[in-house]
């Protein structure tokens, strides 16, 4: 189905395809994302969430179609310089470094001066509510409070698009609850655009500006949450996302 046109997309997806070897992942895929805009892309494990969300952060190499972000086209540009930051399931933290070093550490090797690192900490961890933790290694952490520190990483990068894969899976109901409010809150604050991945409808539901429901490396349904709950387009979207019948 047509997405409605969105004029001056974040994040634009032109005809995507990408295929591990024979087997054909994401079918020629189109996806715009609006400026500001908190985008879910929902879908049973194995529909090709993940592998959409790495190619737009430039972690797998596609093998047709274009990606525009902030209206470049990336499509051959590296994950560092596309202006995105990810946040994957597992916290990826480096467990030998402080919370603070963890997010400095890119900075640093991106020749960002000290003085904007320490702002930037400062106001991440404010937002986060991590200042007390910035002396910890992540050993001493909670899952919720790694996970704050992931958020962090990619938001001291000072990046316009964040992409989110599952962030909150590894963590208990309460946590997920907890977490889930503080990134809708998060977005609320800075306003950029989001992609998140997950295959959990409650979050779907409660994040999402529009939904994505994927299947089988292709969207079925783009649309806001409540239209895709009232108005699924097929049996599939009905069986995941709708209303009970
Ligand atoms: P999701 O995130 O929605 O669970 P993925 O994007 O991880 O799904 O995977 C989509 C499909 O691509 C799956 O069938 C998976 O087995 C396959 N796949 C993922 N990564 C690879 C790879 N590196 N090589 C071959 N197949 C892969
Ligand atoms: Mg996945």
């Amino acid at each position: 189905m047509m997405a409605a046109e969105t004029a001056n997309p974040s994040v634009s997806i032109q005809d995507l395809s990408l295929n591990f070897g024979a087997v054909s992942v994401l079918q020629t895929l189109n996806l715009d994302v609006a400026e500001g805009e908190f985008i879910v892309l929902l879908g049973p494990s194995g529909c090709g969430k993940s592998t959409l969300l790495n190619c737009i952060a430039g972690l797998l190499d596609i093998s047709e179609g274009r990606i525009f972000i902030k209206g470049k086209n990336v499509t051959w540009e590296q994950p560092k310089d596309r202006g995105i930051g990810m946040v994957f399931q597992s916290y990826a933290l480096y467990p030998q470094m402080t919370v603070e070093r963890n997010l400095s550490f890119g900075l640093r090797v991106a020749g960002v001066p000290k003085d904007e690192i320490a702002k930037r900490i400062a106001r991440a961890s404010e937002i986060l509510q991590i200042e007390p933790l910035l002396q910890r290694k992540p050993s001493a952490l909670s899952g919720g409070q790694r996970q704050r520190v992931a958020i962090g990483r990619a938001l001291v990068r000072d990046v316009d698009v964040f992409l989110f894969d599952e962030p909150l899976s590894n963590l208990d109901a309460k946590l997920r609850s907890e977490l889930r409010v503080e990134i809708k809150l998060l977005h609320r604050r800075l306003e950029n655009t989001m992609i998140y991945v997950t295959h959990d409808q409650i979050e779907a539901m409660t994040l999402a500006d529009r939904i994505a429901v994927m299947r089988g490396g292709v969207i079925q349904q783009l649309d806001a949450p409540q239209t895709i709950y009232n108005r699924p387009v097929n049996r599939f979207v009905a069986g995941f996302l709708g209303s009970p019948a």
